[in-house]
């Protein structure tokens, strides 16, 4: 009596642990998934195939022969396992109104770049900063953009001191969009309008730390000879990464003529490569003012980014914090956030911190999102 119940219960045992194997076909129904919609789906289990029945018939001198028994009826509930879900980081640090978005809609793509070998690691930032004028010594300040030299100082001291570095708008088009190695605390240093005066008080600092200034140049015909010839002189040094801020730097409204809208965004691509020699990849968006008419001329322009003057927060791989006015254009690479120069020690500090906290919830998700990986994307393009 004891052995048959003991094979009995063993035969079962051996028919669960066939039941739970899931089908090896659930990764063709993932295509086209994003790293925002979190996937469910039901299984298909392997059916077992023992057909035997129940035949077992103890007897009083308990004899050893049980046989194996089961029916499909005795199994229990299917059990249902879910996939890793992918999410987006959420930083306690950024404002209550600032939500993080991604922007890869093909979550296996995110993922290879994210973990793969040689890319930037988790908690890479970049910290887009938006200077304007920084006021000679003694001069008092009376507007909301202006930064004494006195800051303007000790920002830079500080930014070397935290292991800050700059990178170009051309690594952050690599980085952003593959996760391209980038130093893990970047910045855009990034000047607004026609300044070759503040630009000649960044250069020693780009000298001293190897870095560069992203300046912020609108190109219109009101350019004398004369400042061309400076700017074009000062970029012989290799220090100045020359965008797009619009050709007379109008604030694009919904009422602007089409034609002005396409001046702003065609113009000053063509000026740029006539005076620097090279082609602007972002436009800072003059006043800061975007619509939707003018993001889609800045794409099929070949424009990869537009900055607005919101300070939403620092920018990661898939990761670009917005307010609710950018969100609406639902074109994150369009509305990248910049913080202001008048406080750019807390936003360094706030983009390490989130940098650090990026780290720590990448560990903590890294191997359901291996697994995913392993077991979910296509192997063509891993090694
Ligand atoms: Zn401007």
């Amino acid at each position: 009596m004891k052995y048959s119940t003991f094979f009995f219960v063993s035969g079962l045992l051996l028919l669960l642990a066939a039941c739970v194997q899931p089908s090896a076909a659930l990764s063709d129904t993932l295509k086209g998934d994003t790293a925002t919609q979190p996937i469910e789906f039901q299984a298909t289990m392997l059916v077992p195939s023992i057909t035997s029945t129940i035949t077992h018939t103890p007897t009083a001198t308990a004899t050893l022969t049980p046989i194996p028994t089961a029916t499909r009826t005795a199994l229990p509930p299917t059990p249902t396992p879910t996939i890793p879900t992918v999410t987006t980081f959420i930083a306690d640090e950024l404002s209550p109104i600032v939500t993080p978005v991604g922007y890869l809609a093909d979550t296996c793509d995110y993922l290879e770049n994210r973990w793969g070998r040689g890319k930037s690691e988790p908690g890479t930032i970049v910290v887009p900063i938006m200077f304007h004028s920084i006021a000679k010594p003694g001069r008092v300040i009376s507007d909301a953009t202006t930064i004494s030299t006195e800051y303007f100082e000790f920002f830079m001291a500080y930014a070397e001191e935290l292991g800050f570095s700059t990178i170009t708008m051309d690594e952050l088009v690599g980085f952003l969009t593959e996760n391209e190695k980038i130093p893990e605390r970047s910045m855009l240093l990034i000047l607004d309008d026609r300044r070759p005066g503040v630009t000649e008080l960044f250069m020693p600092y780009l000298e001293a730390n190897d870095w560069t200034l992203t300046l912020a140049w609108p190109t219109t015909e009101g350019t004398n000879d004369e400042l061309w010839a400076r700017m074009e002189s000062l970029a012989e040094s290799g220090r100045l990464d020359v965008q797009s801020h619009g050709h007379d730097h109008i604030y694009i409204q919904d009422y602007t003529p089409l034609k002005e809208i396409e001046e702003e965004i065609y113009r000053p691509i063509e000026v740029i490569q006539t005076h620097f020699g090279t082609t602007p990849s972002a436009i800072i968006w003059p006043g800061g003012n975007f619509n939707e008419v003018a993001i889609q001329l800045a794409k099929e322009a070949g424009l990869r980014f537009g900055f607005t003057v919101y300070s939403r927060g620092p920018l990661m791989f898939n990761w670009i914090p917005l307010g609710e006015a950018e969100m609406e254009m639902d074109a994150p690479l369009y509305v990248l956030p910049r913080y202001w120069s008048t406080a750019a020690d807390v936003a360094l500090n706030q983009a390490v911190a989130i940098s650090e906290a990026a780290k720590q919830a990448a560990n903590g998700v890294k191997a359901d999102e291996l697994y995913y990986l392993e077991h979910y994307c296509p192997a063509i393009k891993r090694d």
